[in-house]
């Protein structure tokens, strides 16, 4: 089941059992426009599948948030033009050489080149794997491309991310609606989640430049204003506390500036950013 969003707007919502990232589609009177492409085969087959039942236009286009596999693997299933940014281009270059096959797979393991997890769908949710091979994206841009769906725009800019360094997010204007992909989220370097904070304000002004009042995230579904509200509220006074790769500084400084010890959600974001000192120290 897809969730509607509006007339113009669908989702398929996160599968975290399974490593499913949220997938959106975005139709105008002419074209549809697909926002990331699954993590396997099966995933991408079932969403076409759902799309199949509503009566949308053809999908013209497939929007990659970024090089994450989880977002990307399902690629070859769409027959459309696939859109990624330069720096995702570069990233996917690098996929379309791999091999699917089992032995393949061990050598990426054995190197880190894939995650046990990713290892595991492509296993299961991959078929005929052994003659697998990663199409090329079609149409690359550097930092903003608008495409018109008949009526709909949709908006594509990379911007600043605490997630990956290739992170495109796409503004439906009409429906004040925002496609963030991974990008408000921290990432994992040498087994440490950790959130840049050097990014982290630069990315929140990138995001609420746009007019956008429902955000779509690639592992949480849908949020809305208050709760994006929340979520940089959070971010930014965790990030303000920390100074040092201390955590009882950060603590104490948390304390001082707010008068009360942090929430569950701050004290993630507060571990987070110790860790990213902790990481620019190695
Ligand atoms: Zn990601």
């Amino acid at each position: 089941m897809l969730n509607k969003f509006s007339d113009y707007i669908y989702y398929m919502p996160n599968q975290d059992e399974n490593d499913r990232p949220t997938l959106g589609l975005v139709s105008g009177e002419q074209y549809s426009l697909i926002v990331d492409c699954g993590n396997s085969t099966q995933h991408a087959k079932d969403f076409l599948n759902e799309i199949k039942k509503l009566n949308v236009p053809p999908i013209k286009y497939v929007v990659i948030t970024h090089a994450h596999w989880d977002h990307f693997l399902g690629m070859n299933e769409f027959d459309a033009t696939i859109i990624v940014n330069s720096q995702t281009n570069k990233l996917l270059n690098v996929w379309q050489s791999y091999k699917f096959d089992d032995s393949s797979l061990q050598t990426y393991k054995q190197s880190k080149l894939m995650g046990d997890k990713c290892i595991e769908i492509i296993q299961t949710e991959i078929p005929n794997r052994n003659q697998f091979k990663l199409n090329a994206p079609h149409i690359i841009f550097e930092k903003t491309l608008t495409l018109d769906l008949g009526n709909k725009l949709c908006v594509l800019e990379k911007i600043n991310s605490t997630h990956s360094d290739d992170a495109t997010i796409i503004y439906v204007p009409d429906e004040k609606v925002i496609f963030l992909g991974d990008c408000v989220y921290g990432t994992t370097k040498n087994s440490l989640f950790h959130y840049k904070k050097s990014l982290l304000l630069p990315m929140i002004e990138d995001v609420q430049k746009y007019n956008a009042e429902a955000f779509l995230l690639g592992h949480e579904s849908i949020c809305d204003m208050e709760e994006m509200t929340t979520f940089w509220r959070d971010l930014r006074a965790a990030s303000k506390a920390v100074n040092s790769s201390s955590l009882e500084d950060a603590l104490e400084s948390f304390n001082l500036e707010n008068n009360r010890t942090p929430n569950d959600d701050e004290l993630f974001f507060i571990k987070a950013f110790v860790n990213d000192y902790i990481i620019q120290s190695l």
